[in-house]
């Protein structure tokens, strides 16, 4: 399918999922995953009207987003994959939100660079809510010390984010994001991709991040 009436109906189907939710949380946002798509392809999809994108690589990010941001001021872009604290000015410079921290060294060194000057002004906490040991996100049991770090280290929270094991229903997981976050009065949820986005939906997600299901397999 061409990409505008894909997301013209991905859009459609959200919003459908969301009033029959139950849920009167904020709107939910749709951010298109680009990671492995040709620029080609972004400016297609910002053709037809998506302003939020996700790449999970500084690298890659870096290679692709400083030509389309100078071409489209007010397209916003997050990272969503794990970030190494030798890059954390670059993934400032490049990126308006990091959604990937999950432990304290990276905390540190994000609160160390973060000013009014970097184009990162947004900042939420991974959580690794199936304690999978290859993945990233702190461990459900630490996140309320990390949040505290944040906190004294006067790095604003917006929100959270998860991926759930591919192994295992994802609603227990959503559910515990959503509790954590509630727990420490934290609005923005990004949780659901291509397979799970109604559940995170159900679940108060207030923003899915879909790959795939848009632009097909990388
Ligand atoms: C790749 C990726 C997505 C998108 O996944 P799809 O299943 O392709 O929709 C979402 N979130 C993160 C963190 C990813 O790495």
């Amino acid at each position: 399918m061409p990409l505008k009436p894909a997301i013209d109906a991905l859009i459609s189907d959200i919003s459908i999922v969301k009033q029959r939710s139950n849920i009167s949380t904020a709107p939910v946002v749709l951010m298109g995953v680009t990671k492995g798509q040709p620029i080609e392809k972004i400016e297609e999809a910002i053709s037809a009207g998506l302003i939020l994108f996700g790449e999970n690589r500084v690298q890659e990010a870096a290679e692709k987003w400083p030509s389309l941001h100078a071409k489209y001021p007010k397209i916003k872009l997050h990272l969503i994959g794990p970030l190494q604290t030798n890059k954390v000015k670059e993934a400032m410079e490049l990126f308006d939100a990091i959604e990937t921290i999950d432990r304290p060294k990276l905390v540190e060194a994000i609160a160390k660079h973060q000013s009014p000057d970097m184009r990162c002004q947004k900042f939420f906490v991974q959580v690794n809510t199936g304690k999978e040991s290859q993945k990233a996100g702190v461990f459900p049991e630490q996140v309320d010390e990390l949040i505290a770090l944040c906190r004294t280290l006067q790095l604003p929270i917006a929100g959270l984010m998860c991926v759930p094991p591919v192994d295992q229903p994802p609603a227990p997981h959503f559910a515990l994001l959503h509790e954590i976050a509630k727990r420490h009065g934290l609005t923005e949820l990004s949780m659901g991709m291509s397979g799970d986005w109604q559940t995170a939906i159900r679940m108060g997600s207030t923003c899915v991040r879909i790959g795939t299901a848009l632009f097909g397999s990388r």
